[in-house]
């Protein structure tokens, strides 16, 4: 399948989770073999040789990077929702449009001088990849991209990711 196809079987969901918001969801995505490979493969592509290890956001960032990092043979680190983790290495507080979110890293996994990639579903605002980019540095690592497959350009989440290469499937 092309990759506008695929992107194509994203569903926009108005008013969820609040009203207001027009969610994008992948799931009709994810459960087509073929549209679900074609966005791999692209997002694959998006991510520099010499990349160390993929860094997947909670939750369907996981879904992604995993299936990305067994196509490129490359480990992931998982950045997750607070309670989740055993043993921390960092946490990383961080403003969303309404109230306060976190973000935790597993301790002893990312080595320092590792060049990372941060993947996720959308980029909205950006302040969910950004936290894992800070989490990602203070372990030591360079983050040296971001690979999301939907970018809502209207929030401007390029703004809170200056300087950081994001790669977007599609930008909307
Ligand atoms: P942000 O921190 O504002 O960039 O939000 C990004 C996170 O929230 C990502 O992990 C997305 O999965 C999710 N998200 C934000 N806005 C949307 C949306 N309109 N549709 C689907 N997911 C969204």
């Amino acid at each position: 399948m092309d990759l506008e196809r695929a992107l194509g079987l994203i569903a926009e969901v108005p008013d969820f989770p609040e009203p207001g918001v027009l969610f994008r969801d992948l799931s009709p995505l994810f459960a087509d073999a073929d549209g679900f490979a074609a966005v791999i493969d692209a997002l694959a592509a998006t991510v520099d040789p010499g990349t160390d290890v993929l860094a997947a956001v909670e939750a369907r960032g996981f879904l992604l990077a995993a299936a990305v990092g067994y196509a490129r043979a490359m480990g992931v680190v998982l950045v997750r929702k607070p309670g989740k983790l055993p043993s921390v290495a960092g946490r990383v507080d961080y403003a969303l449009e309404y109230g306060t979110a976190s973000l935790e890293l597993p301790s002893g996994v990312v080595r320092p001088g590792q060049r990372a990639v941060v993947v996720d579903d959308v980029l909205a605002t950006g302040g969910t990849v950004a936290a894992a980019c800070e989490l990602l540095e203070k372990a030591g690592a360079t983050v040296t991209g971001v690979s999301v497959v939907m970018e809502l350009a209207a929030l401007d989440g390029r703004s809170a990711l200056a300087g950081r290469k994001v790669s977007s499937l599609l930008v909307t």
